[in-house]
């Protein structure tokens, strides 16, 4: 925590002087030690104290407003507060008769949570939920304060794997320009590095690597761990929600379970923005927070996870399930459950191979959202993942224009296209594509075609979001797949060529004992809950396997 002057901000704001008394003094009781509670008693006063904050540099945590406000209502002033400090989190106080009004506002404010007024006692009503969200945010806020520095160009795709990196696995890290800080260069200049040895990671041990691999910085971070074990019950490779959960289940049912990760637990759902549909979570909640805290329950449960770790093949030995890491090494196990989920197709598009990484990104690459800042960022895709982009970035850049190939009607849920149409800086362009990409090193500008023709756009970021495959080459001639590449279980194993008298479970492959779950399914549905779904059950069905064989 920062030195007392420093602490982040709690801003509470009520036109009632005896509510506005009552929140401060409990919010000061629970949480005065680690924050400064400031009060407004406008939403107007509290805009004006949040510019000054952001101006001096300090961090705001949490934002709480009474809904019935004369002049602006709480809703409103939260939307104004969220221009200024995007990051903070919003609580809105109601009346139990203005429930429904709190429930509207849930998306158009990105509301963390509505609490009903009297909240006595604290102790149950109010300090549970605000130190969920003040934990969340901290977990943010602690991966943005320090630990790893990292130097690099701004534009360069090998900083940006790395910082994404870094960010994906929630480790504290701050990025440094060097062409726009000095103190970058400083640095340079101490360590001894050359500017033409950059990307640069200086870890908070002294050492200094010069163009580290993603794997070599994992190693020195200790985040690539070595199997505990020789043998587990379940292997389970990947670690997006369906792989999530069955070390969860696993673990906690006794089960020795180890998962593999390629990149970073959290999967896709990891760089959903919110996810605004899964159960119990009324006012959605960001996929790191999901993964962060799904990964800890899996640890803390006994799960053993190995990340930066490849499932590169996999053979059957007996009753033995070998699956082959990249680099060497391998895992042996009684079963395997496949959970590698499907990642994003890339564009093939003059221009775009070329500056991936240096201004065209895939999927989210929440990283890249800071630098956005007064910036025209793309959205291509017309799916959900691309509507939450497009929200998620309408908070940091200057504009935002969607490409969508055909309508967001065709393929976008209704809540989004509601959000989206509120959204004054978000420009969709449907009946558009995109057809070539230009810059000198980093992007400069796209040339799109639409239904008035061609056109050049000056752009400095672009999301592409369009569509996803999986990615099971690796099992290529041991595992029955369709002909896109998903995994054949249950029934649909059986027709193709189950070699055993009792049927297939119902998440079974056609090798006995190897399970597959979530996206990377053939006929799943692509959901964070079924995928979880998923994952919880083959935990029974491996069960199942181990008893009854
Ligand atoms: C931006 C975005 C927003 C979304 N929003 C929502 C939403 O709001 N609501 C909703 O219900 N769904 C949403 N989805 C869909 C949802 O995220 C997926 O359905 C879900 O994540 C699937 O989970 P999974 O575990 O099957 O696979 P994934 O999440 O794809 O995870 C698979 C994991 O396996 C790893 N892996 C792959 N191959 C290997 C290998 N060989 N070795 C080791 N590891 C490997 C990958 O790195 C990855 O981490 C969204 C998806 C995206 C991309």
């Amino acid at each position: 925590m920062a030195t007392p002057a420093r602490r982040p901000a709690i801003v509470a704001v009520d036109d009632e002087p005896a509510v506005l008394a009552a929140v401060s003094r409990d919010l000061r009781r629970r949480f005065g030690e680690d924050y400064r509670i400031l009060r407004a008693a406008s939403g107007a006063e509290a805009l004006e104290t949040l510019t000054e904050l952001r101006t001096r540099g300090d961090q705001v945590a949490l934002l709480i407003a009474d809904q019935r406000m004369p002049g602006m209502a709480g809703t409103e002033y939260l939307v104004e507060a969220r221009k200024i400090v995007p990051d903070a989190k919003r609580v809105l106080l109601t009346a139990y008769a203005d429930t429904e009004a709190a429930i509207a506002a849930i998306n158009e404010v990105a509301l963390d949570y509505y609490l009903l007024k009297p909240w006595d006692p604290p102790e149950e009503q109010l300090y549970p939920v605000l130190e969920d969200l003040l934990e969340t945010w901290s977990a943010g806020a602690a991966i943005e304060a320090g630990g790893v520095r990292v130097v690099g160009h701004r534009f360069s795709k090998d900083s940006h794997e790395l910082r994404d990196f870094l960010a994906r696995n929630r480790v504290p890290a701050r990025f440094m320009d060097v062409e726009r800080e000095g103190e970058a260069r400083e640095l340079l200049t101490v360590a001894g590095v050359g500017s033409d040895r950059l990307p640069v990671a200086l870890l908070e041990d002294g050492s200094v690597l010069e163009r580290p691999t993603v794997l070599e910085l994992a190693e020195r971070l200790g985040i690539a761990g070595a199997p505990a074990a020789d043998h587990y019950d379940l292997v389970i490779v990947g670690g997006g929600p369906a792989g999530l959960a069955a070390a969860v289940y696993g673990a906690s049912e006794g089960l020795r379970t180890v998962l593999v990760e390629r990149e970073a637990t959290g999967g896709q759902a990891g760089q959903s923005s919110r996810i605004e549909n899964y159960l119990g979570f009324p006012a959605g909640l960001s996929g790191s927070d999901l993964a962060r805290r799904a990964t800890d329950q899996a640890r803390r449960l006994g799960a053993e996870l190995l990340t930066i770790r490849d499932a590169a093949a996999l053979r059957v030995e007996g009753s033995g399930r070998i699956v082959e890491l990249s680099g060497g090494g391998e895992l042996s196990a009684s079963c395997v459950l496949v959970a590698s989920g499907v990642s994003y197709r890339q564009l093939e598009t003059p221009g775009f191979p070329d500056l991936t990484g240096a201004g065209i990104y895939y999927g989210a690459a929440m990283t890249e959202a800071r630098s956005c800042a007064d910036q025209h960022v793309v959205v291509i895709g017309g799916a959900n993942s691309a509507g939450q982009a497009a929200v998620y970035f309408s908070s940091y850049a200057r504009r935002v224009t969607m490409l969508v190939r055909r309508t967001l009607e065709d393929s976008m849920s209704h809540y989004l296209i509601e959000q989206i149409a509120a959204l004054p800086n978000v420009d969709v362009r449907t009946g558009t594509t995109a057809v070539s990409a230009s810059g000198d090193g980093r992007l400069a500008g796209l040339r799109i075609r639409g239904p008035q023709g061609e056109e050049d756009l000056e752009v400095d970021a672009c999301f592409v979001f369009i569509g996803a495959a999986p990615r099971t080459d690796w099992l290529r001639d041991v595992v029955a797949r369709d002909e896109r590449g998903f995994i054949l279980a249950g029934l649909d194993a059986k027709a193709a060529g189950w070699q055993l008298p009792r049927d297939p479970y119902l998440l079974e492959t056609t090798v006995p004992g190897v399970f597959v779950a979530g996206d990377v399914r053939a006929r799943s549905i692509k959901r964070v809950a079924s995928a979880v779904g998923e994952g919880s059950m083959s935990v029974s069905l491996v069960h199942q396997y181990l008893v009854d064989g």
